[in-house]
């Protein structure tokens, strides 16, 4: 638990975890460190690393090994690298999620926003990753952007047979956000609800979001908030922000800040069945 000192202007004592960072992306190859350092400083006591290709699943496995207790990781792939889901890419996820720091499957799902990956390739490769959640029992880390209809029934064809499920950086619709709730799977909001162009309704929705059902997540080095203040001289986002984004979803709440946090906290530990921190 951390107070305020003349060092790091915290002004919430609580603890954070950000269920979303993208810590193995190359912007942050030059100073992670320092970007690990100044989100223990705002409150940040642990992070899931997302795992979301070939490539940086394996990193982000390895960036939890390094710092056990306080990073985890998931492994999967977004997608937008659907088309690189091979039969290889499966054995090699499947040897990922052998190990204890793999705390979820994914980042997987579908996104028709981008189309990136051809959609019958997206759809493969996100019934590949539910096959592993089916059979190893894992928590889900799921991505759903202009795919909806598609998602559900993907997901609904494994009806029964898959354990819990958070739709991470969730920026749909009211209809799209009970969807998931019905289901009872958990949703991750990010700083898109301090986007005043594009997560206006987000506002409004979050209030609705039971607290055992909620989390958060900055989605760094993506998804900057646009209301930090001072705005910074660049547009990386780092996990330290979670502080920022969890005020702002507070007060959309009607929520004690403390509340929110600890709330989230508590969800999250529960969901991906992580440590008490240290
Ligand atoms: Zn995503």
């Amino acid at each position: 638990m951390l107070s305020p000192t003349a060092n790091h202007p915290m002004r919430i004592p609580v603890q954070l975890i950000d269920i979303g960072a993208n810590l193995t992306h190359d912007s942050f190859d030059h100073d992670r460190d320092a970007v690990l350092q100044r989100a223990r400083d705002a409150g940040v006591v642990q992070m899931v690393v997302t795992g979301a290709s070939r490539e940086h699943s394996p990193q982000a496995l390895a960036l939890a090994r390094a710092h056990p207790g306080e990073l985890f990781a998931t492994a999967g792939v977004h997608p937008h690298h659907a088309t690189e889901y091979t039969a290889e890419c499966d054995s090699e996820m499947r040897e990922l999620h052998a190990h204890p720091e793999v705390v979820a499957v994914g980042e997987c799902g579908l996104d028709y926003f981008r189309d990136f990956s051809p959609r019958p390739a997206q759809r493969k490769a996100f019934e590949r990753q539910l096959e592993i959640a089916a059979e190893t029992g894992k928590p889900l880390f799921l991505h759903q952007r202009d795919a909806h209809v598609d998602f559900m029934a993907v997901m609904k064809a494994f009806d029964g047979r898959l354990g819990p499920a958070v739709v991470h950086c969730f920026t749909g619709t009211r209809a799209e956000l009970f969807d998931y709730l019905d289901r009872d799977w958990h949703v991750g909001i990010t700083g898109w609800l301090c986007d005043e162009r594009r997560g206006q309704h987000l506002r409004e929705l979050v209030k609705h979001i039971p607290a055992d059902r909620l989390m958060i997540e900055t989605d760094a080095p993506y998804l900057l908030p646009r209301t930090v203040k001072p705005a910074p001289s660049h547009r990386r986002n780092e996990p330290m922000y979670l502080a920022h984004i969890v005020e702002e979803l507070a007060r959309d709440r009607g929520e004690d800040v403390a509340v929110t946090a600890a709330n989230a906290t508590a969800t999250t530990r529960a969901f991906f069945g992580l440590p008490a921190s240290s």
